[in-house]
């Protein structure tokens, strides 16, 4: 019966068979008017192929948009990708040949932005039709692509707004550079990326004005120009050591650097760190122009007690360096942070493409990541090089170009998010968290968040739509493309990208000089956070934001609690002034079988078009991932695929064994449907499995309901259900199998539709010649048919049974061969489903009591040892003992309930040894019951055997020899030692009606078999 599914071919053609009917839009229609959901797609970046870890949201969010559509709703989903940013332009570069930001200008920005539009286009196209092969059906919807004009235009109004509330404004920031990118890297994007670097080291004395020097050190000789101060802790001790003639200040902590050094030195006295504030010292580059103009400024010893880095390392530490830091408040978030607080020059003499400028005297046009020699060189010239020496550190670098970074101060655009943060946190209180930990990350994450740098020097970016006064220094910003047009005069603009608005000029309103856009574009997370009313167009287009906004649903990796859940927060609520997303389902990510997140230089994944050509249903991707729990990572195996394949596999096989009994009964026409205890149990089972669904995806726990859904699937339907029902389903006098199945396979193959479409579809169309699963309702749950003891009893007949299977695994007995007795001495007939236990195990018996003269009973101490003491076993056996035999095993229901000295001893049922007398009896525990298995031989027991043996044999005789249902065949057998033929005649009848044949002998021998069953030696003969 078990055939092979070829994927790749039924599952091609069910997507051809949608495309052509049109079926997603269809469905989509069927809803309008009804209640809305407004489903808004994270956009995934994109460069790349799709991998296992994008599908993996990419099914969550399918699953939740099929169910929603399944259960009538009016739903928006539309897929979106975010297209802009420093990604695609490295991209690009690369594939121009283009090193750096200047050769872009040469170039020409036009054509550059035109190819990156070029590559994005092909990557959304490459990815779409990925997609749509995996049957995600609403990538059938145009997609939004955050680099359009009418996206910018949204985009621009967000800003606009949040510029006229006092949000916006321009500030020195320290940051960590790309030179080679030309762009600041946000915290976030240079946290994980420290790689081992080698550097100089070097130890310099800057002399005091009183003669002494002052020893300072530093790995990043290249920031000494830009020195300001240095810093000391003023509780630490300092001492002065003589060395080379010269007086030299050191923390008494780090004496031993000097031995480090190899230096021969005599310590003079110990001074307090306070005694060294407000020293002043002559620059060691005091003839740069910018030291010479802020001479009176800087050169001052300072406190740097107080000061640490936003990860808490002080500023000033004892363990390493001299205990004097240079410090330079342009390179470095620290030093920035001491430059504000003791009033120093902010000096920053290093342009985008990492060049010294003329602030820098003879330094200018160095390049900065090349110019420590130079500098180390004219310190030693001026004999203020103590010592020098190279290091292997842990240094940040460009997370695109892999190029060192550099720390610098720059002019930057800030959004303030310490104005808004208080209502940030209120209004998110609305948002429902599934699971609900994220809540709390999210929470705290607002908390701390600090005000947004959202400019960038690039060009593939939506342009930061503020325009300043080149004469006055007024600033406007304007918020769509027809303020644009109405402000410059202009008819029309080609694009709203860089390129084009640069050139666009607007009339001064208060000088009526000439103004001009503001060179930087923003970062790509103000596109993205714009998503929920930039989707829509708003506010060019309020048909669709009246109708949809806000979003009722979004979901997306933890990664994005500090990312697109928070900027579409941000966003979403400077433009609209409410809270923009309802629900948010939060999953982790999916992990290779080493551990490592997916990647393609690691080669530890496959391409998931790959998996198809080998044969993977595309479905069984989908459950692979969806199975695994929202709160936990996910590690993807081709194991993990191979046995989700079989799931398929095994539900395609449903359906076959769906038609053909459809073909046995076609030309019956009955309606007398009488239930069964196995058809009231699976139709309890299934509506209890379609609420679970339900409750579950109501909650956006699409993990829950799939392996709610799996589980029916698999044990209830397939294990269970058709093992009691199969031979029923073909039995034209009993319709009611066939019927149950018939109900449940097609609501199933409705409801499975959410997480394996294809084989779904499949499997409604074996059953429904019109229609399909994407446009049903979704099958709803029947209270009233939802038998809970029924589906307890079941449970507890199941573990029974397969107590009773590994009895006979364990006594070498097949399921053919009837058991004589089996007693369960643990419950209650009620409790189990006597009829059901008896038919699966292949049992002529059941009964519940032990017979005294059958056992011997004692404590199974193997067991008992596992949760009792030595001491406390020696009082429980001493009690046990006490016990009469039938008092033992008259109490396996319960237990025994044993005390000695006011303190219980419990003894289970299953841990109590019944030791039977003859060999025909074994114990097994099954979960908390007891079994005993009577392998005994009876007549009984030896007739029912010969009977099911003899029928196997002669449909495997027609198997064989290739024989169909419809072929009649002639049977003769002979059982020795049985003359009356006694047995034979009570068989026979049975025999012949269950394998199609009857009684006697032709000339044409077919077959002849001998069998041996018990003390019994049989002959079959069939003849045509
Ligand atoms: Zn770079
Ligand atoms: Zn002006």
């Amino acid at each position: 019966m078990t055939e092979f599914y070829n994927a790749n071919e039924n599952e091609s053609k069910i997507n051809l068979d949608w495309k052509k009917k049109k079926i997603w839009d269809k469905a989509i229609k069927r809803n309008n008017k009804k209640e809305k959901f407004y489903f808004v797609d994270g956009p995934p970046f994109v460069t790349n192929e799709v991998h296992e870890g994008t599908m993996y949201g990419i099914f969550i969010k399918d699953a939740i948009i099929r169910y929603k559509l399944l259960k009538g709703f009016d739903v928006r989903a539309q897929p979106g990708w975010d297209t802009q940013g420093l990604p695609i332009e490295v991209v690009v570069e690369k594939k121009l040949g283009i090193k750096n930001k200047k050769e872009i200008k040469e170039f020409g920005e036009e054509k550059f932005i035109e190819e990156c539009k070029t590559l994005v286009e092909g990557y959304i196209k490459l990815n779409t039709d990925i997609m749509l092969d995996y049957g995600v059906l609403w990538y059938s919807k145009e997609p939004y692509r955050t680099y359009k004009d009418e996206y910018t235009e949204s985009v621009w109004y967000g800003i606009k707004k949040a510029y006229d509330n006092d949000l916006i404004y321009t500030g020195l920031k320290s940051t960590w550079f790309c030179v080679r990118c030309g762009t600041p890297m946000s915290n976030y994007e240079v946290r994980d990326k420290y790689y081992d670097k080698e550097d100089k080291s070097i130890y310099v004395l800057f002399e005091l004005e009183d003669g002494r020097f002052l020893l300072v050190w530093t790995t990043t000789p290249w920031t000494l120009p830009s020195n300001a101060a240095v810093a000391v802790n003023s509780d630490f001790k300092y001492i002065e050591i003589e060395n080379d003639g010269k007086t030299i200040i050191l923390a008494k902590e780090r004496e031993g650097l000097l031995k480090e050094l190899n230096k021969e030195y005599k310590i003079l006295r110990e001074i307090d760190g306070k005694e060294l504030l407000g020293l002043k010292y002559k620059h060691p580059f005091k003839d740069l122009p910018q030291i010479e103009k802020n001479a009176d400024k800087l050169g001052f010893v300072i406190d740097g007690k107080e000061i640490s880095s936003e990860e808490g390392t002080p500023f000033v530490e004892i363990g390493t360096g001299s205990g004097l830091v240079h410090s330079a408040p342009g390179h470095g978030e620290a030093d920035y942070k001491i430059g504000i607080a003791n009033n120093l020059p902010i000096l920053s003499p290093i342009d985008e493409s990492g060049k010294f400028t003329s602030d820098a005297g003879w330094l200018a046009g160095e390049d900065v990541l090349n110019v420590n020699d130079k500098i180390i060189e004219y310190l030693n010239k001026k004999g203020i090089l103590f010592a020098e020496k190279t290091i292997i550190h842990k240094y940040p670098h460009c997370w695109r170009c892999k190029t060192p970074l550099i720390s610098r101060a720059s002019q930057q655009w800030f959004l303030s998010i310490a104005k808004i943060k208080k209502q940030l946190i209120e209004i998110s209180r609305g948002i429902k968290w599934t699971p609900n930990i994220s809540r709390e990350m999210f929470e705290s994450w607002l908390e701390n968040a600090q005000d947004w740098v959202i400019s960038r020097q690039r060009y593939w970016n939506t342009a930061l739509p503020i325009w300043q006064c080149t004469s006055c220094g007024n600033t406007i910003a304007i918020g769509s493309k027809r303020e644009l047009l109405e402000r410059s005069g202009l008819k029309e603009i080609k694009d709203l990208h860089k390129n084009s608005v640069d050139k666009v000029e607007i009339k001064c309103e208060k000088c009526s000089g000439v103004m001009r856009r503001v060179p930087d574009v923003m970062d790509v997370w103000i596109d993205s956070g714009s998503a929920s009313f930039a989707c829509i167009n708003y506010p060019a287009s309020k048909e669709e934001f009246e109708r949809y906004f806000p979003a009722d649903f979004i979901t997306e990796g933890n990664d994005q609690i500090r990312g697109w859940f928070y900027s579409m927060l941000v966003m979403g609520y400077i433009a609209t002034g409410t809270l923009p997303y309802r629900n948010v389902a939060m999953h982790r990510f999916v992990v290779g079988e080493d551990g490592n997140k997916l990647s393609k230089s690691e080669g530890n994944y496959k391409p998931i078009t790959e998996l198809i050509k080998e044969g993977y249903s595309r479905d069984s991707l989908r459950i692979t991932l969806l199975k695994h729990s929202l709160d936990e990572v996910v590690v993807f195996t081709l194991n993990d695929l191979k046995d989700d394949n079989k799931t398929i596999n095994l539900f395609y096989n449903l359906g076959n064994l769906y038609v053909s009994a459809k073909e046995v009964l076609k030309t019956k026409d009955k309606d007398e449907i009488i239930l069964k205890t196995e058809d009231r149990w699976i139709i309890s089972r299934w509506n209890t499995v379609k609420r679970n669904v339900q409750t579950s995806l109501d909650e956006f726990r699409t993990d829950f309901a799939l392996n709610s859904l799996i589980n029916f699937l698999v044990n209830d339907l397939s294990r269970t259900y058709i093992k009691l029902a199969k031979s029923r389903m073909f039995d034209e006098e009993d319709y009611t199998a066939f019927k149950t199945f018939e109900h449940i396979l097609k609501e199933l193959s409705i409801i499975s539709s959410i997480f394996m479409p294809l084989i779904s579809e499949k499997i409604f169309k074996m059953i429904e010649k019109r229609g399909s699963t994407i446009t049903s309702d979704f099958p709803a749950v029947n209270e009233t048919l939802i038998d809970d003891d029924l589906e307890k009893r079941m449970e507890r007949t199941m573990e029974l049974l397969q107590g009773i299977l590994s009895a006979r695994e364990k006594l070498k007995l097949n399921l053919r061969r009837p058991l004589k007795r089996v007693i369960i001495p643990t419950v209650y007939s009620s409790s189990i489903l006597e009829d059901i236990i008896m038919r699966l195990g292949n049992v002529l018996h059941l009964s519940y009591e032990l017979n005294v003269e059958e056992f011997d009973p004692t404590i199974d101490f193997s067991r008992l040892k596992q949760r009792m003491q030595q001491n406390e076993l020696t009082v429980a056996t001493s009690k046990f003992l006490e016990l009469t035999k039938e008092t033992v095993l008259r109490n396996m229901r319960e237990g025994l309930k044993l005390s000695s000295e006011g303190k219980d001893y419990n003894i289970l049922s299953t841990e109590i040894d019944l030791k039977p007398k003859s060999k025909e009896l074994a114990q097994v525990n099954a979960g908390k019951d007891v079994l005993v298995v009577d392998s005994g031989i009876s007549d009984e027991v030896n007739l029912l055997w010969i009977k099911r043996e003899v029928i196997r044999a002669i449909q495997n005789i027609r198997k064989e020899l290739g024989l169909n249902r419809l072929d009649t065949i002639k049977v003769y057998m002979t059982i020795n030692n049985e003359p009356e033929n006694s047995i034979k005649n009570l068989i026979m009848k049975e025999i012949l009606s269950k394998t199609g044949g009857e009684e006697g002998k032709t000339e044409k021998l077919l077959k002849m078999q001998d069998l041996n069953i018990s003390s019994n030696n049989i002959v079959i003969e069939v003849y045509k």
